[in-house]
């Protein structure tokens, strides 16, 4: 009997030091995969890794996508979760992250076609913008601000889903596109920036919680472990599932509402103070997951209230930890 000389599928994690991108690593290796985590550690941190590194089957390379990759290992599939996701973050250099998400792309796509990998776009909802219809299903086209502070990203991500589009089109690759709405969860950074993680942290240490502008917008909550099941299950669909799925948790809850429970959850006395809401920040935010139910079979289990539940003592771990550190 022929065997093959490579029985493991090989994958690639592009952002794979981040948030989402290091429990993929996780998850794909005890899936029994071999994977490559690349990363320039804009926003990740070799902390998220340190478990994987020294596994025979985990590899990092730290490098930028925004520069041609070339492996010495041909890989069957390819994550691309490498772009900076929270505002305060994207914004800081937009220019780069506008280079990130379509020169990102270009060159993972390339070594897509190079490799014949099928390759998954981890795009976003703010492809919609600030929306004028609720739920956002696939087939709206959005009401983005291309010269706004969150165009680098938006209008990136937009582009990236032209480049996936394309490349399928023209080079036959096999492309996913994921919408993904807002995803938290354990593993997040108490220094990320988005809504979650602030209000977490800030009920924690006892500080006043910052709701932007009158807290009357909304945004749809999803765990990062049904948002990964998603992922993985959209990767595994046949070839031509090629179009955008939306991955997300349909609950819709205003911001006041978040910060209420998270006070709620952590028994903190935090005051809430009104800043600024930012500029072009969406009113309303929720996915219609139709077509996910329909394409993939998926849909996210975990409640807002039960993932916060998850969240809370990730945050508290790593206070705890940074005040360990300041001491010593
Ligand atoms: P994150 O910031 O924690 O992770 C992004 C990772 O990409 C980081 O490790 C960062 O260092 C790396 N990176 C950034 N620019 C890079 C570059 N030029 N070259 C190499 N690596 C680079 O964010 P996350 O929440 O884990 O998001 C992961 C992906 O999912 C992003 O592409 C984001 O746009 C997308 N997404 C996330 C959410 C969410 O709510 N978490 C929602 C929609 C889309
Ligand atoms: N937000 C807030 N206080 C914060 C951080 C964010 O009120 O400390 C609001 C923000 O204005 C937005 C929502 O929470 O309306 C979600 O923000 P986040 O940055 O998490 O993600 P977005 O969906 O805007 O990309």
């Amino acid at each position: 009997m022929m065997t093959s000389a490579r029985s493991m599928k090989t994958v690639l994690v592009a952002g794979g030091a981040g948030f989402l991108g290091s429990r993929l690593c996780t998850r794909l290796l005890m899936s029994g995969a071999d994977v490559i985590c690349v990363d320039n550690l804009q926003t990740g941190y070799l902390s998220n890794i340190d478990l994987l590194t020294g596994q025979p089957n985990f590899s990092f390379i730290k490098h930028d996508i925004t520069f041609p990759l070339t492996l010495r290992k041909q890989v069957d599939e390819i994550y691309n979760l490498a772009c900076p996701a929270s505002p305060p973050m994207y914004q800081i250099d937009p220019i780069h992250t506008l280079k990130t998400c379509v020169l990102g792309a270009l060159n993972l796509l390339d070594l897509a076609r190079d490799n014949g990998a099928t390759i998954l776009q981890a795009s976003t909802s703010e492809v919609y913008g600030d929306p004028l219809f609720s739920p956002q299903a696939e087939g709206y086209h959005g009401n983005v601000n291309p010269v706004g502070p969150r165009a680098c990203y938006d209008e990136g991500k937009r582009a990236a889903e032209t480049l996936f589009h394309d490349y399928s089109l023209q080079h036959g690759v096999t492309v996913k596109i994921a919408r993904i709405f807002n995803t938290y969860g354990p593993g997040m950074s108490p220094n990320d920036g988005r809504v979650v993680s602030n209000f977490a942290v800030q009920a924690l240490r006892g500080e006043p919680i910052t709701i932007y502008g009158d807290g009357a917008q909304t945004r749809s909550f999803c765990y990062v472990d049904d948002l990964l099941d998603g992922l993985i299950a959209l990767m595994a669909t046949p070839d031509d599932v090629n179009y955008p799925v939306n991955l997300g948790n349909d609950g819709e809850f205003t911001i006041a509402d978040l910060a209420r429970l998270i006070l709620n959850k952590t028994g903190s006395t935090s005051k809430i103070v009104y800043n600024p809401i930012p500029v072009d920040d969406p009113q309303q935010r929720r996915p219609d997951l139709g077509l996910a139910k329909m394409v993939l079979g998926w849909q996210p289990k975990v409640t807002l209230e039960e993932g916060l539940n998850a969240t809370i003592p990730w945050f508290r771990s790593q206070l705890k930890a940074n005040s360990h550190r300041a001491e010593s």
